[in-house]
C-alpha cells in the first residue's frame, strides 16, 4: 500500500514498524449532534483502507475515539464545550447526548457496511490516562498554567512545532489562527486541561491538581488515548483535512514532547470534504444531511458508498440529489448484474469453465489492487469493476469471483446479492435446476462448450451450439456484458420486468 504521507507531502509506501502490524487510529466524531453524510464519507474511505491494508496481509489494529468532552466550539480554546452545547439544543443532559449520537453514529456506520472498529474508546472513558499525559508534560517543562483558565502547552519549547501543516508560528499575530486567551505566551499556544469558570456549572468535571472542577482539552484525548492503545509510535493516523494545522499539529506536540520519540505516527492520512453548495457539510453550519435523511427519499446505503467510491478520498466532492439518483441508478445495474452473475454461477456450477484461472492472476484482478493499493484510488478501482461487469471474455464464474474479491475492499456486500425466486420467475429466465436431471445436464454441457467455443472465437459452433439450445425449446440471449442468459422461448427479452 501507498498512502500520501501530510507530514512528508510524498506518496510512501506503508513500512510496518513490526513485522506485518499496523497501528491504525481515527480521529472519531464528536457526539453532541447527528451523525453526517459528511462523517459517512469519512469513515467509509477509513473502512476501504483499513479493508484494503487486510486484504494485503497486514495486521491491522483499528482504534477510533469518540470524543465526548472538552471539545470547543471552535478550534480556539475558549467558547462553549460541544457537548453542553448539544445538551441545551435537545434538552438533555450531556451524558445522554453523548450516548444518544455515539448510537446514532455506529446505527449510520452499520448501514454503511463498515467494519466496525477493533477498539472505539470514549474520552470520558480515558480521564485518568490524559490526566497523566498533562502531568508528565508538565514536568517537563512543557506547559504553563493560567490562573483560573488551564494549563496550557509552550510550543516555543517544542521546536518542531507546526512542522506537517507548514505553520510559520514565529510570524504569527496574536490572536490571528485562534482566539486570544489573556495569558497566553504564543498565540498557537493551546490548552491541555480546562479549569470550569465560575458560574459555568458544568456537567462534566473531574478534580486535578489544579482545579476540583477541571476537564481535559481536546486534543490531549487523541494523544492519550492513541499512545494508550497503540504505543508511542504507531503507523497510520487519520482525519479530516481540518485536522492538519491545528488538532493533528497539536496531537503531534503533545505526544512527541512527552515520549520523546519522534515520528508520534509514520503515516497521516487526511480526508477531504463533503461540501453542499461549496461549504464544507458539517454540525455547526448546519448543511447537513443524516443517513434516515436518505432513507427516507427512498435511497439506499450502497448508493450513498458507490457515490463516496467514486471519487478520491483526498478531492472534495459536492454532495447533490442529482449525484446520489446517479449513484443509485448506478447501484442498480451494478446489484443486478451481480446478482444474475450469481444465478449463471449457481446454476452453472463446475460445468460451464472447466478452464476458469485463478483469478489472482488475471490483469482486471491486478489492476484493481494496483489502484488501490496507490492511494486509495478508488474511482480507478470502480472503473474495474465495470469493466469486469462488461467483459465477454471472462466466465460468470471469474467476474463473480472477481467481484466478490474486490468486494472486500470496497464493502458493497456483493456477496448477500441473489436475485429473489420471484425476480427469477418474472425474468423468463430458465431454472435449470428445476428442469429434469437429464435435461439439465444436456443444456449445462451446451452452454458449457458455447462459452469455450465463444472464447476461441469459433463463431460457426458458437451458433450450431445455440440452435441446438432453441430445439430444446430455449432460446440463449447474450449479454452486452458478455454473459449468456437461458430463456423460455415464449418469452421475449422485451416481456421482462
Ligand atoms: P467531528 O464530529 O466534527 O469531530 O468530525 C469527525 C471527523 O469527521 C473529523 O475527522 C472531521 O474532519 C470529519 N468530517 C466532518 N465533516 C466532514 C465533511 N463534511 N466531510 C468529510 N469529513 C468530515
Ligand atoms: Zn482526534
Amino acid at each position: 500500500m501507498k498512502l500520501y504521507n501530510t507530514l512528508t507531502k510524498k506518496i510512501e509506501a506503508i513500512v510496518p514498524i513490526h513485522e506485518r502490524h499496523l497501528g491504525l487510529y481515527a480521529c472519531g466524531v464528536t457526539v453532541y449532534d447527528y451523525a453526517h453524510l459528511g462523517h459517512l464519507r469519512k469513515y467509509v474511505m477509513d473502512d476501504v483502507l483499513v479493508r484494503a491494508l487486510r486484504q494485503e496481509g497486514f495486521e491491522v489494529k483499528f482504534v477510533q475515539n469518540v470524543t465526548d468532552v472538552g471539545h470547543l466550539a471552535s478550534d480556539a480554546d475558549t467558547g462553549e464545550d460541544k457537548l453542553e452545547k448539544g445538551a441545551k439544543k435537545y434538552g438533555q443532559t450531556v451524558w445522554d447526548v453523548a450516548q444518544k449520537f455515539e448510537t446514532y453514529f455506529f446505527y449510520s456506520m452499520d448501514l454503511m457496511g463498515n467494519i466496525r472498529p477493533d477498539l472505539s474508546c470514549r474520552a470520558t472513558d480515558h480521564i485518568q490516562s490524559q490526566l497523566e499525559l498533562v502531568l508528565k508534560l508538565e514536568k517537563k517543562g512543557f506547559t504553563y498554567v493560567i490562573p483560573g483558565d488551564g494549563v496550557y502547552f509552550d510550543i516555543s519549547k517544542f521546536p518542531d512545532y507546526g512542522q506537517m501543516a507548514g505553520l510559520d508560528v514565529d510570524n504569527q499575530l496574536s490572536g490571528s489562527r485562534v482566539a486570544v486567551v489573556a495569558g497566553k505566551r504564543q498565540p498557537a499556544d493551546f490548552a491541555v486541561w480546562k479549569f470550569e469558570k465560575p458560574g459555568e456549572n458544568r456537567a462534566m468535571v473531574w478534580p486535578s491538581p489544579w482545579a476540583e472542577r477541571s476537564f481535559p482539552g481536546w486534543h490531549i484525548e487523541c494523544s492519550a488515548m492513541s499512545m494508550e492503545h497503540l504505543g508511542a509510535q504507531f503507523e497510520i493516523h487519520t482525519g479530516g483535512i481540518d485536522h492538519i494545522p491545528v488538532h493533528h499539529t497539536n496531537e503531534i506536540a503533545q505526544a512527541e514532547a512527552a515520549s520523546g520519540k519522534k515520528p508520534f505516527v509514520k503515516y497521516w492520512v487526511h480526508h477531504n470534504f463533503l461540501q453542499v453548495n461549496g461549504e464544507k457539510m458539517s454540525k455547526s453550519l448546519g448543511n447537513f444531511y443524516t443517513i434516515d435523511d436518505i432513507l427516507k427519499r427512498g435511497f439506499v446505503p450502497q448508493a450513498l458508498r458507490l457515490l463516496f467510491l467514486g471519487s478520491h478520498y483526498r478531492s472534495q466532492l459536492n454532495f447533490t440529489w442529482e449525484s446520489l439518483q446517479a449513484a443509485q441508478t448506478a447501484w442498480e445495474r451494478l446489484s443486478q448484474q451481480v446478482k444474475m452473475i450469481h444465478q449463471a454461477v449457481t446454476e452453472r456450477r463446475d460445468r460451464l469453465q472447466p478452464a476458469a484461472e485463478a483469478v489472482e492472476t488475471l490483469p482486471e484482478y491486478r489492476n484493481f489492487f494496483k489502484a488501490i493499493q496507490t492511494d486509495l484510488d478508488t474511482p480507478q478501482a470502480m472503473n474495474l469493476v465495470w469493466a469486469v461487469l462488461k467483459s465477454a471474455i471472462l466466465s460468470p464464474q471469474e467476474q463473480y469471483r472477481l467481484l466478490l474479491e474486490f468486494d472486500q475492499v470496497l464493502g458493497l456486500g456483493l456477496a448477500k446479492l441473489e436475485l429473489s425466486p420471484a425476480q427469477l420467475a418474472r425474468s423468463g429466465r430458465v431454472d435449470l435446476k428445476a428442469l429434469p436431471p437429464q435435461q439439465s445436464q444436456t443444456l449445462q454441457q451446451l452452454l458449457s462448450d458455447r462459452v469455450v467455443a465463444r472464447r476461441h472465437q469459433d463463431w460457426a459452433k458458437s451458433d450450431a451450439l445455440r440452435d441446438q439450445v432453441n430445439q430444446l425449446g430455449m432460446q440463449l440471449v447474450d449479454q452486452t456484458d458478455g454473459s449468456q442468459e437461458l430463456r423460455w422461448l415464449s418469452q421475449t427479452p422485451e416481456s421482462q420486468t
